[in-house]
């Protein structure tokens, strides 16, 4: 005769099961590389994460670790056939806040996932060259590619907005109105 107390131990078990089993293939449609989360900004409520350095700061949607290694990860609710241009320079600017924020820890990708697919950016020295370059642009003149918006809200989430010379908001965290020099 079975016991009662076992009976409910295996109906436990096998609900944890399903529950982990959902959770897990959950984490793989989304491209969500496997280790712990050390950091979530998905409902927006991450801290600021900043480079003192470079004077950029941003919220990636989310921070795996795995060991010594440390990932960002960050959602787009577009679709996309490759990575754009601006989210490839968002992702390159976590890189360089997020090995001031984990010094000693390695930072080898991040995942840019889109609705439909996701890409592994690659934390490469020639990477780490066009943020600096673009930065280098952004501080010391106004010949950088041209704003295309006039969207305040997008230059208030943006992690270049402490140096773009075109950001819509002012250093003070005011919405400043310049629509002289239209950027991307
Ligand atoms: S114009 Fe705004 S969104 Fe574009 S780089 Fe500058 S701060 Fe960012």
């Amino acid at each position: 005769m079975i016991q009662f107390p076992l009976v409910i131990l295996s109906i436990t078990f096998i609900f944890l099961l399903a529950i982990l089993l959902k959770l897990r293939s959950r984490r793989r449609s989304l491209a969500i590389p496997e280790g712990q989360e050390v950091y979530q900004d998905l409902q927006g409520k991450g801290r600021i994460l900043r480079s003192v350095e470079l004077g950029i700061s941003g919220k990636p949607d989310m921070i795996v670790r795995k060991g010594r290694t440390i990932i960002p990860y960050e959602y787009k609710s577009t679709n996309a056939s490759s990575p754009r241009d601006g989210h490839l320079y968002q992702m390159f600017a976590y890189f360089a806040i997020l090995e001031e924020n984990y010094p000693g820890q390695s930072i080898p990708y991040g995942i840019l996932k889109y609705r439909e697919t996701a890409f592994k950016v690659h934390n490469s020295s020639e990477n780490r060259w066009k943020l600096l370059s673009i930065l280098d642009e952004m501080r010391n003149s106004d010949r950088h590619a041209i704003r295309n918006h006039n969207n305040r809200g997008k230059c208030f989430r943006c992690s270049f907005r402490e140096v773009c010379r075109q950001s819509l908001i002012k250093p003070s965290g005011n919405p400043q109105q310049d629509d002289s020099h239209p950027r991307t």
